[in-house]
């Protein structure tokens, strides 16, 4: 028997297709994913590839077209009423725009306190209480108690929007591009105070960010998308030290830091979510691009003991189909 426990989350074959009038938008066409306890996964990908989309489906804030998904051992779908709200619990979000995730009216004793009154788990004196320990866990204090959003920084705020995230003790939390919103020497105070806090609370983290660097600082295993798939998946550093999927090196050629000018960096525009190319849908921008792959969809080829990618360049198979 494999001696890893079993993830935290998990995500099996995740779909999401949204009907408008006569298309259709696959925001989300078969994504699998897992989170280990006391874990970050990283989730990566350029804007419109379906990244807010995957973290919806898995908080069921919004229903899968199909998939599974699994939180603890429970199988969200077909839990309860009664079950599902003891699980939202334990499963919360960050979002990107701390001012407009909080309420403008609400004090911050009550933005902070809202969950513990909603699972009603303190109130009165206790909840005050709780509200202030959750303040100075992520570095404010009593004083801003009965202060309003807008009386705060930017990177004060999204810690308000943390400190409610963490209120009523949950085990994992998804970040939605929670630092993106923010200049970056406020994002490392930020990021530092996530990581701080996973090592504290043991937190589990769904991190997602368009940003590579983000991504790559917090992650332990990353998953790339492109057009609503996982194109390639591995270890954090491994996976940015070494790309193997087309895309995944063009994310990484574009990072100054990072990039090999060697490499042809692609052209065009991200197609349409509702009308993907057939094959590889990353074949109109790659320049790898061969006959199969403006034909056949690429099959998850493991590359590595930990790296997988979607790729026709990958197949094990293909240097025979070449020759
Ligand atoms: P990301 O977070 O990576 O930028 P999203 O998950 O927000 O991507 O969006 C993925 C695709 O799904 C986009 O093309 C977006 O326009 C579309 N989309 C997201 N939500 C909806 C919705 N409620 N109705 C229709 N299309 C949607
Ligand atoms: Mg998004």
């Amino acid at each position: 028997m494999s001696g890893d426990p079993p993830p935290l989350f998990e995500a099996r074959d995740l779909v999401k297709h949204f009907r408008i009038r006569r298309s259709v938008v696959q925001a989300v066409n078969g994504v699998s994913l897992a989170i280990p306890r006391g874990r970050t996964l990283g989730l990566v990908g350029e804007s419109g590839s379906g990244k807010s989309t995957v973290a919806r489906l898995a908080l069921r804030l919004l229903e899968p077209t199909s998939g599974e998904l699994r939180f603890d051992g429970t199988d969200l779908r077909r839990a309860s009423r009664t079950e599902m709200r003891a699980l939202r619990r334990r499963m919360q979000i960050v979002f990107q725009d701390p001012f407009g995730s909080l309420n403008p009216r609400m004090r911050v004793l009550d933005a902070v306190g809202e969950p513990l009154a909603v699972h009603r788990l303190a109130r009165g004196r206790a909840r005050v209480d709780r509200v202030v320990e959750l303040l100075e866990r992520v570095g404010l204090s009593a004083r801003d108690l009965h202060k309003y959003a807008h009386q705060f920084s930017g990177g004060q705020a999204q810690r308000i929007g943390i400190a409610r995230a963490l209120a009523t003790d949950p085990d994992l939390i998804v970040c939605d591009e929670a630092v993106s919103a923010l200049d970056v020497s406020v994002q490392a105070q930020v990021l530092n105070l996530l990581k701080r806090l996973q090592a504290e609370l043991g937190l589990s983290y769904l991190f997602i960010a368009h940003d590579l660097n983000v991504v790559r600082y917090m992650s332990d295993e990353v998953c790339v998308m492109y057009l609503g798939e996982i194109v390639e998946r591995g270890d954090g550093d491994a996976l940015f030290a070494d790309p193997r999927h087309p895309y995944t090196q063009m994310l990484v050629d574009a990072i100054p830091e990072f990039g090999r000018r060697e490499r042809a960096v692609p052209e065009g525009e991200t197609p349409s979510p509702s009308n993907p190319p057939p094959g590889c849908r990353f074949h109109t921008r790659c320049p790898q691009v061969a006959q199969d792959c403006r034909t056949e969809v690429p099959l998850v080829h493991r590359i590595a003991p930990d790296r997988t990618a979607a790729c026709h360049l990958h197949d094990p198979r293909r240097e025979v189909t070449l020759a």
